[in-house]
């Protein structure tokens, strides 16, 4: 479905990529683990063309796209839940959603769309009005979520969703990424939260100095303890 070759991007003279190649096939959850500072966020927003490719290609169920804009992007099927959520903070939840919905996939209902948002959050449906900078930490993260959601993504690039969120609500939100794989939206997913990723994804790479240094193919539990070990220095 997405397949990176070769990228390198970064900010001003500094290569943050440095020839990253991986891929995400359809209906997987896809994990980015790696330390501060390794490239994570880079790698999505180069994704979502917020930086530019400098070298190498982007591919989207065949097709180039390292040139195309965002707004495009997002019109593909693929949305980006940034890291620190980024939701208006001065407008109410369901202008937050309506705002997203405005720039959607328009293959699929709107009305389908939030209702599906509301049963995976029935939180949201609760505070409608409310306003988003209100919402605790842990809502921010379903708003930003659902933001996502509701422009009918076939992609979701997850930054980081489990940051600063309490032990027991990063379970349920990762309950929540796992429902919404299985109800076919397929997750690439940066998380330095090591153990609360490793139980969902299918796959993973561990990132190091702007390239993956480590990919997985099927996670079993041997293997799980070496990644721990080896390249996330854990044990
Ligand atoms: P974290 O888990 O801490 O968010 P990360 O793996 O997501 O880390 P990035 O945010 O992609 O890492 O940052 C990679 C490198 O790029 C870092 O050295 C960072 O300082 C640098 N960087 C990030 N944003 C900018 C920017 N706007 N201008 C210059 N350098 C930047």
């Amino acid at each position: 479905m997405l397949k990176i070759n070769q990228v390198v991007s970064g900010y001003g003279d500094i290569k943050v990529l440095k020839g990253i190649s991986l891929h995400v096939n359809e209906g997987e959850i896809v994990g980015i683990l790696g330390a501060n500072g390794v490239g994570k966020t880079t790698l999505l927003k180069t994704i979502s063309n917020l930086i530019k490719t400098r070298e190498g290609t982007i591919t989207y169920l065949g097709q180039e796209i390292q040139n195309s804009s965002p707004h495009k992007l997002i019109s593909m099927g693929i949305a980006h839940v940034p890291q620190g959520r980024h939701i208006f903070s001065k407008m109410s939840v369901i202008e937050n959603l309506q705002i997203s919905m405005d720039h959607a996939n328009k293959k699929s209902n709107g009305k389908d769309r939030l209702s599906y948002v509301f049963d995976l959050f029935p939180r949201l449906k609760e505070r409608l009005k409310q306003l988003g900078g209100t919402l605790s930490g842990g809502e921010q993260q379903m708003l930003a979520i659902a933001r996502a959601l509701v422009a009918g993504p076939k992609l979701i690039l997850l930054d980081e969703p489990s940051m600063g969120l309490a032990p027991l609500v990063v379970q349920s939100m990762f309950e929540t990424i796992q429902q919404i794989a299985k109800d076919g939206t397929t997750i690439l997913l940066v998380e330095q939260n090591a153990v609360a990723a490793l139980e969902i994804v299918q796959r993973l790479y561990v990132m190091d100095m702007g390239r993956t240094v480590y990919e997985s193919q099927q996670i079993t539990n041997q293997e799980l303890d070496k990644i721990k070990e080896v390249y996330l220095g854990m044990s």
